[in-house]
């Protein structure tokens, strides 16, 4: 199958999604996303997306493109802070995370070592400004976007089937979802 059958098959699996099965309620299909390996594409089948989602997994390059526009289309602003992150990068935040707050424990409410790392995986994005970031958690769930920790107003993932509501949020990032 070439790329362009396999991304264009995501995006039509994620357009059906959003379109025609509002009321599903199974669980997104995070785990079998597609990371893009060229970081630097702008494009996907023509689509332009969003800056700051290069490296991002297809399905939330996709919604988060779309929320982006809807927003802006309101008037309200809205942009990625940070959203893929490579290994390394992560290493150095955690260990800054660690200096920060004395102990590894501390650190895990506000940062995560790579290897669970969700931006790591191209599965998480931090938003700005504050107006946008609340917005997005007013809106985002018909995106299937929702913001997933307590402590955090700008990380948001993809974490519903679009058209259905977000699950409940959990205090911060040392509580590992199921
Ligand atoms: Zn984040």
């Amino acid at each position: 199958m070439s790329r362009r059958t396999v991304l264009g098959s995501c995006v039509a699996a994620f357009a059906a999604t959003a379109l025609l099965a509002p009321n599903a309620t199974a669980a997104p299909s995070v785990v079998q996303a597609n990371p893009v390996a060229d970081g630097a594409r702008a494009q996907l089948l023509g689509f332009p997306l969003a800056r700051g989602t290069a490296g991002l997994t297809t399905e939330l390059a996709v919604a988060y493109t779309l929320a982006e526009r809807a927003a802006h289309g309101a008037g309200v602003p809205l942009s990625i802070n940070s959203g893929k992150r490579s290994r390394a990068e992560q290493a150095a935040l955690w260990r800054e995370g660690i200096a920060t707050y004395g102990s590894a424990a501390a650190a895990r409410r506000w940062v995560l070592p790579p290897n669970e790392s969700t931006h790591v995986t191209g599965r998480a994005i931090d938003v700005a400004p504050r107006a946008g970031a609340a917005w997005l958690q007013r809106n985002g769930s018909r995106y299937g976007l929702c913001r997933t920790f307590d402590n955090e107003w700008w990380h948001f993932e993809l974490a519903t089937v679009p058209g259905t509501p977000c699950p409940p949020r959990v205090p911060d990032a040392s509580v590992r979802r199921r």
